[in-house]
């Protein structure tokens, strides 16, 4: 009898990961990537970025050709969607009616929009953008529109935002907290992109949820929390994502608004690991668990993973970090600067090329840096090394960062 291959559950950037680590590292036995959407693996940052504008054509947004897949003898089933698993028999039953069994299971399920609960949510042409699928509706419909209410200021809002006013339309944004990205980033770096927004000029309402949404003779009128309406053609709507971890749950592994996982990337069942979106997970760096929403994690995260379907169980111990384009405004973040205690500026806001570095007990814990790379990559490798800067050092652009890193 053929032996049972290895099965990977998702085809997002941590799914492919997974399938070309295992191969780097040598596994050659039969490998199978079940993957629920239509197209093969792909990024999805330029779904919100370049892509929506129509500066980039899906074929640039996959991983790999199909000659990849073919070359490296992965087994990849598009539109098959798992929907359970049977760890006893070492077994997974997919929506197809197809049954795949398994030696040892990866789960790279990522997450999914959290959608609009507010009344008229439910309208079919609100738009929100996670899939290629969903990103080349809102592309299609945007020649057609001239008035946009994007809901949520987070990155994806906020990107969406961008490229909407780059295009011409009006855009109303609504954020139901005080600032903007609130979560990720400290009031100096909101402040910064809300003045970048009306400097566009973005109708940015914050502190003003949305109360619902109706259908009119010539569009959608958004009625928000604080009395006001505007009608609009689309709303596309960013307010976060939920992971995907309900097969995980129905088969018994621990889940807790997250896959599990620990600093190997391994569920509660020692034959299955989980990486990416979809995982809660004790990252090395941080020394905590968290979830992470990011190419870095689902890549890094994924690479242990794999190591540890082979037995081979390094910790996952990397810095986060992540990106957001909004107009020519680069936003790169390294660590996890909130909360902090202390903060220190590098370069100055009026320039449009600064760093914000955040200290907790005297100690960096991270950095969000507008337009100024070196910055970035700097603070990334004094975390890694866990190089001691004081946010005097880190003040002056005269003191060069990267040499203090170098050691
Ligand atoms: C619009 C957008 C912009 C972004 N911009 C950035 C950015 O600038 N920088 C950054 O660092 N990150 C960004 N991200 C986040 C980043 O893309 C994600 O963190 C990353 O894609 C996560 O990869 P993943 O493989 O864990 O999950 P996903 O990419 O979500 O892939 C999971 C895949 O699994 C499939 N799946 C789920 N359940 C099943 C099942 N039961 N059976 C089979 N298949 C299943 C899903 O359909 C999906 O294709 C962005 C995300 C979006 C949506």
């Amino acid at each position: 009898m053929a032996a049972a291959p290895y099965v990977v559950i998702g085809g997002g950037q941590a799914g492919l990961q997974i399938c070309d680590s295992l191969r780097r590292l040598g596994y050659d036995g039969p490998l199978v990537l079940l993957a629920a959407e239509s197209s093969p693996p792909y990024q999805r940052p330029p779904l919100s970025k370049k892509f929506l504008a129509g500066d980039l054509e899906a074929e640039r947004l996959y991983f790999r050709p199909s000659s990849w897949f073919e070359k490296n003898a992965v087994e990849l089933r598009l539109e098959c969607t798992v929907t359970a698993i049977d760890r006893a028999a070492r077994r997974v039953s997919c929506a197809d009616g197809s049954v795949v069994d398994y030696a040892r299971l990866a789960l790279a399920t990522g997450a999914r929009i959290r959608p609009l609960a507010c009344p008229g949510a439910d309208l079919a042409d609100i738009c929100y953008v996670r899939s290629l699928a969903d990103s080349e509706a809102l592309r299609a419909r945007l020649p057609g529109a001239a008035r946009l209410a994007v809901v949520g200021g987070g990155f994806i809002g906020l990107e969406v935002a961008a490229i909407a006013r780059t295009l011409g339309k009006s855009v109303v944004l609504y954020e139901g907290l005080d600032r903007l990205m609130a979560r990720a980033v400290s009031p100096t770096i909101s402040d910064y992109y809300a003045a970048l927004h009306r400097g566009h000029g973005v109708d940015l309402r914050l502190g003003c949820g949305i109360a619902a949404i109706e259908r009119t003779r010539h569009g959608l009128l958004v009625r928000d929390a604080n009395g006001g309406e505007v009608e609009v053609d689309i709303v596309v709507a960013g307010i976060g994502v939920v992971p995907n971890d309900e097969i995980a749950a129905a088969a018994g592994l621990e889940c807790r608004g997250g896959i599990v996982v620990d600093a190997q990337a391994r569920t509660s069942d020692a034959d299955i690991v989980a990486a990416g979106d979809c995982t809660w997970h004790y990252n090395g760096f941080l020394a905590r668990e968290i979830r992470l929403e990011s190419v870095q994690n689902a890549v890094d995260q994924a690479k242990v993973a794999a190591a540890s379907l082979l037995g081979a169980g390094e910790p996952y111990v990397q810095v986060p970090w992540f990106w957001s384009d909004q107009y020519d405004v680069k936003l790169q973040m390294a660590g996890i600067g909130m909360p902090h205690d202390n903060s220190a500026l590098r370069g100055t806001t009026a320039s449009g090329s600064f760093s914000l570095f955040y200290f907790r007990d005297g100690r960096l814990v991270g950095a969000d840096s507008v337009n100024r790379p070196a910055d970035h990559m700097a603070c990334r490798r004094l975390l890694a090394q866990g190089t001691m800067v004081t946010a005097a050092q880190v003040a002056d652009s005269e003191v060069d960062l990267m040499q203090i890193a170098r050691g």
